[in-house]
């Protein structure tokens, strides 16, 4: 078996923190594992939790409409997953423990996965990962060094520019931009 899917056999039985007594089933994430870009959203909501796919629902919709005309990258470009995988009930915001009881799953992912362009959405992917506690409207509009020669492109979660948040969709355009810049100076994908 691929050392990705047994890391997802893994994950499908975790009891690392209580939301796993409440989901339907593990979302841990979704892509080719050769993908040169990583989405990081937040947590899996109510038609993720039911499908078992992250970003399937509104916010996806924005999303991969996004990355297509911003950066002509279509979902399977991509990989996509969660700083948590599992529902938090009634989608409210994961708790610091269920944050931390997840992360090695995250960490076993980005080791796993040789990202050129790590994309986080929102303040929880863009916190983790950069290890502050800034919120993302100071922290996106910039690309920062990350692992392996990759970068990390912080921007604002689809579900505030579906709350009618203008200035969050312009973001992220610009931000998603940043994604194909990115792109295009790694140079071409290997043969
Ligand atoms: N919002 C997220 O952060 N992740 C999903 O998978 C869906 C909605």
């Amino acid at each position: 078996m691929s050392a990705l899917a047994d890391l997802v056999l893994e994950a499908s039985t975790c009891t690392r923190c209580r939301l796993s007594d409440s989901r339907t089933q593990v979302v841990f994430g979704e892509g080719p594992v050769d993908a040169r870009v990583l989405v990081v959203g937040e947590a899996p909501g109510r038609d993720e939790d039911i499908q078992g796919r992250p970003f399937v629902g509104r916010s996806g919709q924005l999303l991969e409409r996004l990355l297509l005309e911003e950066a002509g990258l279509s979902r399977q470009d991509c990989y996509i997953t969660n700083v948590n995988k599992c529902r938090p009930p009634g989608n409210r915001d994961p708790e610091p423990s269920e944050v931390a009881a997840c992360r090695p799953w995250l960490d076993r992912q980005l080791d796993l996965f040789k990202p050129v362009v790590v994309l986080t959405l929102g303040n929880f992917a863009a916190r983790a990962l950069l290890g502050t506690t800034s919120g993302i409207t100071k922290l996106r509009g910039r690309v920062y060094p990350w692992q392996g020669g990759a970068v990390l492109v912080p921007t604002f979660h689809p579900s505030a520019a579906l709350r009618g948040n203008a200035a969050a969709l312009a973001g992220m355009r610009a931000d998603i931009v940043r994604v194909r810049e990115s792109l295009d100076r790694a140079g071409p994908v290997p043969a």
